[in-house]
């Protein structure tokens, strides 16, 4: 319903993807004022759908908000766009919020660009997939200072249903990196295992028995099969059509070997899954849900 904060809120949402326009949606839905703007004339056709007024730029959209929005592909973009557009049009008093999921370094320097001029910023990339995007219960990990996390705490819980508050600028992104690194590692771990108890005769249905009440147990076995037919249903029983882009954790392993060489961390295993992530895309799987990856391992 109507609260005071609602009624009066404009938030600018720039970015309407996959992601954004899921996201956008549920803050019309939340009464929210949103006003949209993206590049694509296909995303911004939708958002209006949704009930979203659309700007004519990302500094008009900026300018007229209370809270400012990102949902942008990579560092490249939140850089620019921050730099050249938001930043010089915002007025004073503005909560910015950036979601995309990002470099660590970027998000501290805009961060504290935003900063110098007074602003208040966060980086809040999230967790779960375009169907939490639409659906509103999306995970963020934010990172910033105290005050601005109380102020966005609202906006947030209208897409997600977890919202965290990870530490200083950059921190939402290490979590959402260093949790990522370790479920791409964990599940080729878990697929290699699968595919030598099969080779060594023993069948997957028992070893899924044993090894889930062991101390081998991983979220990739419990949650997440990679074996069609064993666990609870995942991508695997759908010919890994759907779930979570072997592209997308490719992506998120390449933010987090660039990190740890930032500041010099050594992360042996998350950097041989990157390497296997990388063939496993170059092979044609990029859209395959990540845990077809037990098929390299064959
Ligand atoms: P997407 O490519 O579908 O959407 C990005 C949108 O940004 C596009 O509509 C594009 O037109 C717009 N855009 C690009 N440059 C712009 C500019 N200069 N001005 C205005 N709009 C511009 O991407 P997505 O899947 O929605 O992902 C967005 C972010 O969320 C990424 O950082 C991604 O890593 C992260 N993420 C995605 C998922 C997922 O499952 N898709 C899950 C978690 C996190």
């Amino acid at each position: 319903g109507l609260t005071e904060e609602t009624i009066m809120t404009t938030v600018a949402f720039i970015g309407l993807g996959n992601m954004g326009s899921g996201m956008a949606d549920n803050l019309v839905k939340n009464d929210y004022n949103v006003l949209a703007f993206d590049l694509s004339e296909a995303a911004l056709a939708k958002a209006k759908e949704a009930g979203c007024t659309i700007a004519q730029s990302t500094e008009q959209a900026a300018a007229e908000a209370d809270i400012v929005i990102t949902m942008l592909p990579a560092g490249k973009h939140v850089k620019d766009i921050y730099s050249n557009q938001i930043l010089s049009s915002v007025c004073e008093g503005t909560l910015l919020i950036d979601c995309s999921t990002i470099d660590v370094e970027t998000a501290k320097s805009v961060s504290e660009l935003a900063e110098k001029k007074g602003l208040k910023m966060l980086d809040a990339p999230v967790s779960g997939g375009v169907a939490a995007a639409a659906g509103g219960t999306l995970t963020f990990m934010v990172g910033g200072d105290a005050d601005a996390f109380d102020k966005a705490h609202g906006v947030l819980s209208a897409m997600g249903k977890k919202i965290v508050h990870a530490g200083g600028h950059g921190a939402g992104q290490a979590a959402k990196i260093c949790n990522n690194m370790l479920l791409g590692a964990t599940m080729i771990a878990t697929c290699e295992s699968f595919q030598l108890a099969k080779k060594l005769g023993l069948d997957a249905q028992v070893f899924f028995d044993i090894a889930s009440n062991a101390s081998g147990q991983t979220w990739s076995m419990t949650t997440y099969c990679p074996v069609k037919g064993v666990g609870p249903q995942s991508p695997a029983d759908n010919d890994f059509a759907g779930g979570f882009a072997s592209a997308l954790m490719l992506k998120d392993l390449g933010l987090a070997m660039q990190g740890a060489k930032d500041v010099n961390a050594q992360v042996p295993m998350g950097e041989l899954a990157a390497k296997w992530f990388e063939m496993h895309c170059e092979e044609g799987n990029a859209g395959m849900d990540f845990s077809s990856i037990i098929n390299r391992l064959a």
